[in-house]
């Protein structure tokens, strides 16, 4: 089970002795009472398109600052929120949140980029994804093109039939889909087709090795292809140095998206970022 979810997973709580058992039970208590208690915060990861170097749009991270653990990081507490359904109410909050924000910034005159949204295989098996996602675009007054939603590869393939279906009632009301983590999944290209998708995010483990590990490069360079000639569009995640940019860019690669640009931030420094970009008329970051 663990394995199939991928590694990120619940087999992080598996092999427990009693002891951890008590922390992990304590933990989902305190996840339980954590969105009331406000102590979840959003940053953000600005993402560029390699065409113009400019920031396209920022991917929203949720984090959770715990009031005696200190922040956690979500491949400790995602698992654990998608295991208890958590995940739906808190996945919610993120939509919200971000597209509320997002609004904020273009209410305020910035640049207008896209917010990317994490979604888990929980928000389409249970309650009304496609709903949710309308009526959070009303209440926050965010016009749908600025939304994206992402989806795990593992994700997607988890009961496809029901996420395509979602995902087409999603994209109806003009939200962008991204395909995250592509490449750790097992996903048939041929289903892949039937996705209506418009992004596929590389994942971090094949860019890591680009330069030095010819297997990786194939590979990066096999997904960009394939990408292409489904008339999707190529994020690459984890971009660390100019060497995988460089090679990123002379295979065709859209946007980019890694700690060589900006490691995910609180909304106030993408505020200062965006107002530098305002005052330099949309220069790089
Ligand atoms: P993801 O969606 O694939 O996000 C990319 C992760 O890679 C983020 O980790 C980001 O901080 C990290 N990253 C970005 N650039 C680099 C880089 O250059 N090098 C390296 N080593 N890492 C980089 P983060 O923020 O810890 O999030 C981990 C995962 O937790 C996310 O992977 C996503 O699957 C999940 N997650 C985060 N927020 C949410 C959320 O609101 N909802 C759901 N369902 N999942 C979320
Ligand atoms: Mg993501
Ligand atoms: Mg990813
Ligand atoms: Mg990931």
């Amino acid at each position: 089970r663990a394995k199939e979810q991928g590694k990120n997973n619940y087999q992080f709580f598996a092999p427990v002795l009693s002891s951890d058992w008590v922390q992990w039970l304590t933990l989902e208590n305190d996840l339980r009472k954590a969105l009331e208690r406000k102590e979840f915060k959003i940053y953000y990861q600005p993402q560029i398109s390699i065409r113009t170097g400019r920031v396209i749009g920022l991917e929203a991270l949720i984090r959770w600052h715990h009031p005696e653990k200190g922040l956690i990081s979500p491949a400790q507490f995602i698992p654990l929120a998608e295991e208890t359904g958590l995940i739906v109410p808190i996945g919610e909050w993120v939509l919200w949140e971000a597209c509320r924000q997002n609004r904020e910034w273009q209410d305020a005159g910035y640049a207008k980029m896209r917010i990317a949204v994490n979604t888990s295989a929980r928000q389409f098996q249970q309650g009304n994804l496609a709903q949710t996602v309308q009526n959070v675009l009303r209440e926050t007054g965010l016009d749908p093109r600025w939304l994206e939603l992402e989806l795990t590869e593992s994700a997607a393939m988890h009961q496809a039939e029901n996420v395509i279906d979602i995902l087409q009632q999603i994209k109806k009301l003009g939200v962008s889909i991204s395909i995250d983590d592509f490449g750790t999944g097992y996903s048939s290209l041929n289903y892949l087709k039937r996705f209506p998708v418009d992004f596929l995010k590389i994942d971090q483990t094949f860019v890591h090795d680009i330069n030095q590990d010819s297997d990786d490069a194939v590979i990066v360079n096999a997904m960009i292809a394939v990408a292409h000639s489904l008339n999707l569009k190529v994020v690459a995640e984890g971009v660390e140095t100019q060497e995988q940019l460089d090679f990123l860019k002379q295979r065709r690669c859209d946007v980019v998206q890694g700690y060589f640009f900006s490691k995910p931030v609180p909304g106030e420094e993408i505020e200062s970022m965006l107002k530098s970009m305002k005052s330099k008329k949309g220069t790089h970051v």
